[in-house]
């Protein structure tokens, strides 16, 4: 390491090299803390020289490097335990003009969601991407996972949202994937693979972001219904009505429960046993007729954009009030969205029985059949126990998730915590063709080892 450290000491100065026991335990866990943070060192470049040269002393010295975005991660990816070297790029925080004919705007990875939708609060336009952790998570998190969040359903995933990538390769070199170029149909598109590969292929410096017209006027409401099914009817009217349709999510009562205990400045809800907050771009119609020609289900709370925050801040707040009420092991899974209605009910038989001794909560994005399960157990349990106890319902749970053709990972990756599911519902073969991936564009096995799978990956019995 001292060798490392005086070649490091050549291209970054003191304050970029931590090796204290705070700054590395900080910076060597995500939001999952299930693992104990044990990086070599934490390094905070700010330039893309003083990045690649660390790409290219980490080949050297046979060093892994995790890259680190916000840390908001749900599944463990930028959680360094083996002594690799953390390589934040919280001070990469450049952000260029729109360009007004190409609709984008380039900034570099550091960046965090919120900051981002600042410098464009103004502008007619904006990058659709939205969630709940974005005055943390950075673009290059958010790019390296696909995010998803509260606007999938008219704006998809954020792939959809980036024109091109600037990339720290794994020989230290550096890649403009894609270049400005729109239309680009020239063999392979590693663009797409980058995206959503969780800092195992490289470290993003900066992107080209592409940007669309900003809403005019969003209504907002919050409804409570009885049934998922009652969910799902209440989707299908609004999907088939006029109204273009930009969030629709789900939550339980239990999850109200849960915020309410934590966030005494929000009053109580109407009874109900599921909530769906929806909102709606009222640009072409205005409000008020569109109000009186839908039928809202009884007890419907209506906000203007202006007023939303109170009622967003139901659906907001869960994660941050679970992790206050004890350990929480998430599940992140999507089925098809016809199925969800029979998916929830056996989810919930199941949870009852494997999950006697915890709480369980439900909730997540209902028009992308993507439902977030969380396990909450509490803090006079072991953590490891609590992991270890959770991760032997796997299989059940799981099994249950490929009877209904659903993915193990809906947005959130699958890190180190989803290693497992992720071969049994992909299968071995696509595990395999994502090492030879990795094998060719990180031939020094530098980047984020043991991430997404394993050397040689084998389904445990
Ligand atoms: C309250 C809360 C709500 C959330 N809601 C959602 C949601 O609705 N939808 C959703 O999809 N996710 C959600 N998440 C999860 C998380 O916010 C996203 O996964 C986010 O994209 C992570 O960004 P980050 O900067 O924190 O990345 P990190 O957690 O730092 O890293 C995530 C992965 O990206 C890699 N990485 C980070 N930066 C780079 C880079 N520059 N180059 C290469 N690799 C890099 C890391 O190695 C790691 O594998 C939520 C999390 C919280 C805490």
């Amino acid at each position: 390491l001292k060798k490392a450290l005086l070649a490091l000491g050549n291209v970054l100065s003191p304050d970029e090299i931590s090796t204290d026991e705070s700054t590395r335990l900080s910076y060597g866990q995500d939001w999952t803390r299930f693992s104990h943070p044990d990086p070599e060192v934490v390094l905070r470049p700010r330039t893309l020289d003083q990045l690649q040269a660390i790409v290219r002393l980490a080949i050297e010295f046979q060093a892994k490097i995790v890259p680190s975005g916000g840390r908001t991660g749900l599944a463990g990816g930028a959680v360094a335990s083996h002594r690799e070297w953390v390589v934040s790029l919280e001070r990469f925080k450049r952000i260029e003009p729109v360009d007004a004919l190409d609709l984008s705007i380039r900034c570099e990875a550091g960046v965090t969601l919120l900051e981002l939708q600042e410098q464009l609060r103004n502008s007619l336009w904006h990058w659709p991407v939205d969630l709940a952790s974005k005055g943390s998570a950075q673009i290059g998190g958010l790019l390296s996972t696909n995010a998803g969040g509260l606007r999938v359903v008219r704006y998809g995933h954020v792939r959809r949202w980036v024109q091109s990538i600037t990339l720290v390769d794994g020989t230290g070199n550096i890649q403009v994937l894609n270049g400005e170029l729109d239309k680009n149909n020239s063999g392979y598109n590693f663009r797409e693979l980058v995206i959503g590969a969780e800092g195992t292929l490289g470290i993003i410096a900066s992107a080209q972001l592409k940007l669309t017209r900003r809403p005019r006027d969003l209504l907002h409401v919050l409804s409570p219904l009885n049934s998922i099914g009652e969910c799902l009817e209440l989707l299908a009217e609004v999907r088939n009505s006029a109204l273009d349709l930009e969030a629709f999510e789900f939550f339980s009562k239990a999850c109200v429960a849960a915020v309410l205990q934590n966030r005494a400045d929000l009053k109580s809800l109407p009874e109900a046993n599921w909530y769906c907050l929806w909102t709606w771009d009222t640009a072409t119609e205005d409000p008020l007729s569109c109000l009186s020609t839908q039928p809202l289900p009884g007890g419907s709370l209506v906000a203007t954009d202006i007023e939303a925050k109170d009622l967003w801040a139901y659906r907001e707040s869960i994660t941050e009030s679970l992790a206050l009420r004890g350990w929480v092991y998430k599940h992140d899974v999507s089925v098809p969205p016809r199925q969800l209605s029979s998916f929830v009910k056996d989810l919930e038989i199941l949870c009852a029985k494997i999950y006697s001794e915890f709480e369980v909560f439900l909730f997540g994005h209902l028009a992308d059949g993507n439902v977030h399960i969380n396990i909450v157990g509490p803090r006079s349990v072991a953590a490891e126990e609590f992991l270890r106890e959770c991760e032997s319902k796997n299989a059940d749970l799981y099994s249950l998730v490929k009877a209904y053709s659903g993915s193990c990972a809906a947005e959130h990756g699958i890190g180190i915590l989803k290693k497992q599911e992720l071969l049994l519902t992909r299968g071995p073969t696509q595990v395999e063709w994502m090492r030879l991936v990795k094998a060719s564009l990180d031939p020094h096995q530098i980047f984020n080892p043991g991430k997404i799978f394993d050397k040689s990956a084998e389904l445990h019995s």
